[in-house]
């Protein structure tokens, strides 16, 4: 069995403990994730905090270069963290699964290296100039849920080294060693200190986000999480960004075409097994065509495959973790006991493994806790509706605001209702599809903040005024 590290000051650090990491296909032990200390958090902070000066001064077209370089190592251990990905999280390899999570990591990672901060010129006149000029914040602290690890332990990790910042991440303790193994090979060519890493419990992660030494947190994950994370940077005024939990919400209009709507529909809902936090978890259609769209997904749904991810044939694995499993289990469990119809799959899948088919509900009203609650795994709501103004009123009534669609085969139509939709992105005629290029956050409980493009670039970022 693989042992693992913590990364801190340009070392692989050992520790006393450590704790299973099991692979969520049959429930076989990957390896074994180390359990940080305390001390060894501080240790952490501390060689962050002495690597910020020297990596702050360092000049921009080096720090970029070196950013760079971080997407060559993925490039050149493509295949490897893949597999680690699979073993751990459990998604396929192929398909829209781990190496297609590398490449999104990549792809990211080489776009954000791209970008500049250059000096804002605010004001020029005979009397003097302003200037606005974005400097980085300090160490930064990353915290990461078990559904990507890879791709978004690398939208923390590249934009905050690219504006200057050093980084201390800690990845879920459900899927950590694809992380380690990361931030281990950034370690060959990065300076000391500037990338370090630590795993452990929940209670390691309380202890780093109440941390002094941080001046920034990132974090993704459950809003339940986010808001203990908020709360405990009151005392230090850490900058913020949280990407937290979706219930997105998808709405048909009658002039869809069912059969292409459905497409989309099946993908936007079920990209990594449902476990996508922009995926659609809610879907409203028009009456005059329900039917065509249930008998179009439950076909497509018959025909794909959930298997062990390292079978070349899977389409979807297994959910990655059993509180996961059994959360979707219930919400499905209670569909049925108040009379919904099940379209497709309904009940796990025999075996070790967290295996559950993709399932679609019908006829199931909003006040379910399908509809109500982040699934966040392979089950969708379809519900009926007869008016447009009822369904916009029940795709916004959810705390939630991460993303939305529309599908019409009228755009602007589309469009009309996409603006009215409470959310911070939203797409027609599809789902998730997200870009480097492009802002992408929350509203109202789905977080604070922007990643991506140079709006998420500045978040790491604090500004300074410059009069002349
Ligand atoms: P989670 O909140 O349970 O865990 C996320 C991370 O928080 C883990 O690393 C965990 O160890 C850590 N953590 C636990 N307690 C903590 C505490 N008290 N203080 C600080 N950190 C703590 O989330 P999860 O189950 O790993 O991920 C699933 C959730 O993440 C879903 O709600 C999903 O929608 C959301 N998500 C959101 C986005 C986005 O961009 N908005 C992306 C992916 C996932």
């Amino acid at each position: 069995m693989s042992s693992y590290g913590l990364v801190i000051n340009g070392e692989k650090i050992s520790t006393t403990d450590y704790l299973d990491v099991l692979n969520p296909a049959d429930q076989s032990v990957v390896g074994q994730m180390p359990l940080a200390s305390t001390d060894q958090l501080d240790d952490a902070v501390r060689a962050a905090q002495v690597a910020f000066p020297a990596w702050r001064d360092l000049d921009d077209k080096e720090r970029q270069k070196l950013c760079n370089q971080l997407a060559d190592k993925l490039e050149a251990h493509h295949e490897e963290l893949a597999k680690l990905i699979t073993a751990e999280q459990g998604k396929p390899l192929v398909q829209l699964g781990s190496r297609f999570e590398l490449d999104g990591a990549i792809g990211w990672s080489r776009a954000t290296a791209a970008l500049d901060l250059p000096i804002e010129v605010i004001e020029e006149t005979p009397d003097g100039r302003v200037e606005l000029h974005r400097k980085p914040i300090g160490v930064v602290g990353s915290i990461t849920p078990w559904n990507y690890p890879v791709m978004i332990g690398c939208w923390h990790i590249i934009p905050a080294l690219r504006a200057g910042n050093t980084v201390v991440i800690k990845p879920s303790p459900l899927t950590p060693l694809s992380t380690l193994r990361m931030v281990e090979l950034f370690n060959e060519f990065l300076p000391n200190g500037v990338l370090n890493a630590v795993t452990g419990d929940d209670q390691l992660a309380a202890a780093m986000s109440a941390h002094p030494g941080f001046n920034k947190m990132v974090f993704t994950g459950s809003t339940a999480t986010g808001k203990k994370i908020m709360a405990s940077a009151v005392d230090s005024l850490k900058r913020l960004t949280l990407e937290l939990g979706g219930n997105d919400a998808g709405i048909v209009l009658p002039d869809a075409d069912p059969k292409q709507a459905a497409e989309g529909l099946f993908w936007g809902a079920f990209l990594n097994n449902g476990q996508t936090c922009a995926a659609l978890k809610r879907l409203y259609v028009h009456a005059d065509i329900y039917d065509a769209v249930c008998t179009e997904m439950a076909a497509i749904a018959q025909n794909v495959k959930t298997g062990p991810g390292m079978e070349e044939d899977s389409v979807f694995g297994p959910i990655q973790n059993r509180n996961q499993f059994e959360k979707v289990k219930a919400l499905v469990d209670d569909a049925k006991a108040r009379g919904a119809r099940i379209l497709t799959g309904g009940e796990p899948m025999a075996g070790e493994g967290n295996f559950y088919p993709i399932t679609l509900v019908a006829d199931i009203e909003q006040d379910a806790r399908l509809v109500e609650e982040e699934q966040f795994g392979p089950a969708l709501p379809i519900v009926k509706y007869h008016d447009v103004d009822e369904a916009v009123k029940m795709a916004n009534a959810s705390p939630m605001g991460l993303g939305g669609s529309v599908w019409s085969s009228d755009k602007s139509k589309a469009k009309q209702i996409a603006n009215r939709l409470e959310c911070g992105s939203v797409w027609i005629n599809n789902h998730g599809a997200i870009q480097p290029n492009a802002p992408f956050g929350g509203v109202k409980q789905s977080g604070i903040g922007l990643e991506f493009g140079m709006e998420g670039l500045k978040e790491f970022t604090v500004t300074q005024t410059v009069f002349v």
